[in-house]
């Protein structure tokens, strides 16, 4: 059913739980992350890249995912991810995106804030003044869409290359942007973490208790459960996951192949364990998210 993202996520806050987000490059695996959540009876994320949005078939995946949200028997947003051109973020939202990270992060921090108040000002004169906007302060490393090679070495770790979020500057940046959601950075990646992740717990808690709306933990695949089980004691209600998808649907499509293949090109059978491998992950999510 059709919940605004804040609402999805300040619900799950309150119960203790946190809401995850999975990145869809594709309907297979938007049906699988819907289908889960259902069976798990909690509300769900449908991420978009901005690299999608910025494609006429990407629209049209937005405006499916829509769609599929609608339908579905808990609360599904659809959120635009790390976008900065207006263009994209206004025909992703007109395509059916209800949420956009609006992200200035790589910018100077006036820039940053200015970044948000403009997308805010278009969506609103655009009559979409419901639109939930993330913003994100502070910067992340890694590619979105792309982990790391496993052994191109110099990856970042986190905290050495990325800026932590500065918590003195996030009253201010929540009260000038008005972001409804603030994704922050505390040496989490996007990504493959180089070693083992080190989560900057005293970073996160210095933010936690400077601003009240909800913050947002993107790259969270490579964390430990147990780690990302204390998240939503720090008002974490929203957790980003895209790696350890594609790294399941990879596996399992690279395992399952050649039998659909001499299985007279049985791609429906293949399909229904690229939909298995998401749901199960998406599955195991929901649960360690929940309270
Ligand atoms: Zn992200």
């Amino acid at each position: 059913m059709r919940a605004q993202l804040d609402e999805i996520v300040g619900s799950a806050l309150q119960r203790g739980s946190a809401v995850p987000a999975f990145t869809c490059y594709d309907f297979t695996t938007a049906l699988a992350v819907v289908g889960a959540a259902e069976e798990a009876g909690r509300g769900v994320i449908l991420l978009v890249a901005p690299k999608t949005a910025a494609t006429t078939n990407g629209l049209r995946l937005i405006s499916a995912l829509r769609g599929l949200a609608d339908e579905a028997s808990v609360p599904v947003a659809v959120q635009l991810d790390h976008a900065s051109d207006l263009e994209v973020i206004t025909a992703a939202v007109a395509a059916g995106a209800d949420s956009v990270l609006a992200d200035g992060s790589s910018l100077p921090y006036e820039e940053n804030i200015a970044l948000v108040r403009e997308v805010r000002k278009a969506l609103d004169a655009r009559g979409s003044a419901d639109v939930v906007l993330e913003a994100e302060l502070g910067g992340l490393a890694g590619d979105e869409d792309k982990a790391f090679g496993a052994d191109s070495g110099g990856e970042p770790s986190g905290n050495d290359v990325a800026g932590l979020t500065d918590s003195a500057q996030v009253e201010d940046f929540v009260a000038r942007t008005g972001a409804q959601l603030l994704a922050v950075a505390v040496g989490n990646v996007h990504g493959k973490y180089k070693g083992e992740p080190e989560l900057r717990w005293d970073v996160l808690q210095d933010i936690a208790v400077r601003t009240r709306i909800p913050l947002v933990l993107h790259g969270a695949s490579g964390i430990p459960a147990d780690e990302l089980a204390k998240a939503p004691a720090m008002n974490v209600g929203k957790v980003n996951f895209n790696t350890e998808l594609r790294t399941g649907v990879l596996a399992t499509l690279e395992a399952q192949t050649a039998a659909h293949r001499a299985d007279g090109e049985n791609l429906q059978g293949l399909l229904a364990h690229w939909n298995a491998s998401a749901k199960d992950f998406a599955a195991a999510t929901l649960g360690m998210l929940s309270r």
